[in-house]
């Protein structure tokens, strides 16, 4: 299908120089010494990675992080110069595929660190991931204090662990978690080290250390819940109108019959649903943005379809061809995920591949 007037898709607008902007930002805040990488797992959040990552390369972005080898070698080819860092680390049998394609794997368990010795014979860069209380991924602390020494032989060039609560600000977990990792550290020198997610860089220049590894930040969700947002937005969903109807009571709008129409309404009918990722649970409390102001949605999410309310809108803006907006200036990601209940990084992640992409800037 091409575009053009007559494309009846919704279109998502991924802003890039708002992504760089964004890692400048966060990398402008850190202590003296201390840099910031890109997390670019996950197809860089939904956002698509191939396109994202080379933006921020040229913002001046080293060091990436991906969760599994698919995903660094997809990445390599665009990033000549950046350092890619696999969180998952080699799958038992992979670490032969690390070495070849120069991925670094980011050792999580004892067994990791011996199958990586083994085969990288201490010539080959890694990282290794010490768990200080998530409880998901990475060694014990004694596993790494007893480990890390063979590895930093030769091939150890970041230590890091991550933080389970850095978004709640006084929770005592994070300097406990900062404490234990520290320990590490005292028996690494000269190794780099990397504690802080997004919102962990927000915590204080003694998280900082020397690496942070920003995701959701970088693509406009807000790193500090409950205060200001400091980060540009990037993501810009127009739900595309495709039937403009005029009802009257007594009827009900989609399934379930879930909204009774109470006056002479108007009713758009925009191309997005849950299969694109617009949460169900959005069913009769999601808003839309509409020449800059609030329409509410009516009835229930359905699979490629939503139905909002218009009645009260310009109707010069509320015709067949133009745009809600789902994810706009006045519904940005958070405030869609806290009406869904959920949080940015799912709206994100989520996103649909039906939606006509737009990369702009940079
Ligand atoms: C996803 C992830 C990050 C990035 O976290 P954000 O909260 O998105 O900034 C950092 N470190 C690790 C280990 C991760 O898995």
């Amino acid at each position: 299908m091409t575009s053009g007037a007559a494309d009846p898709a919704s279109v998502l607008t991924i802003d890039r120089t708002a992504i760089a902007a964004n890692w400048r930002l966060l990398a402008g805040r850190l202590k003296s010494g201390a840099q910031a990488s890109a997390v670019v797992k996950a197809d860089a959040y939904g956002l698509g990675a191939a396109k994202v990552a080379p933006a921020l390369a040229r913002a001046g972005c080293v060091d990436f992080f991906v969760a599994t080898p698919e995903e660094g070698l997809e990445l390599k080819p665009l990033l000549p110069q950046a350092r890619l860092y696999v969180l998952e680390g080699p799958a038992p049998g992979a670490e032969g595929l690390f070495v070849e394609q120069g991925l670094i794997p980011v050792l999580n368990s004892a067994n990791q660190v011996e199958a990586w010795l083994a085969t990288s014979k201490g010539r080959f860069p890694s990282a290794l991931h010490v768990d200080t209380g998530m409880n998901r991924l990475g060694l014990s602390l004694d596993d790494a204090k007893r480990l890390a020494p063979r590895l930093a032989k030769g091939s150890l060039v970041l230590a890091m662990s991550h933080l389970a609560c850095s978004e709640e600000p006084n929770h005592p977990m994070n300097p406990a978690q900062l404490g234990r990792f520290r320990e590490l550290l005292a028996e690494l020198p000269g190794v780099r080290a990397s504690l802080a997610n997004s919102s962990g860089i927000f915590l204080g220049s003694d998280y900082h250390l020397d690496l942070v590894r920003p995701g959701a930040a970088l693509y406009g969700v807000n790193p500090t819940p409950g205060a200001a947002q400091p980060m540009a937005q990037v993501v810009h969903l127009q739900g595309r109108i495709l039937q403009v109807r005029d009802v009257d009571t007594p009827a009900t709008v989609g399934y379930g019959a879930t909204h009774a129409i109470g006056r002479k309404s108007r009713i758009a009918t925009v191309a997005a649903g849950y299969a694109d990722g617009y949460p169900r649970s959005l069913s009769g409390r999601g808003e839309g943005y509409l020449g800059g102001r609030a329409v509410p949605l009516v009835g229930r999410v359905s699979m490629d379809l939503i139905t909002f309310d218009v009645t009260d809108a310009d109707p010069h803006l509320a015709r067949v061809g133009g745009f809600i907006d789902l994810i706009g200036p006045g519904n940005p990601v958070d405030a869609v995920a806290a009406r869904a209940g959920t949080i940015g990084y799912e709206i994100l992640t989520r996103l649909g591949r039906r939606y006509r992409r737009r990369y702009i800037g940079d």
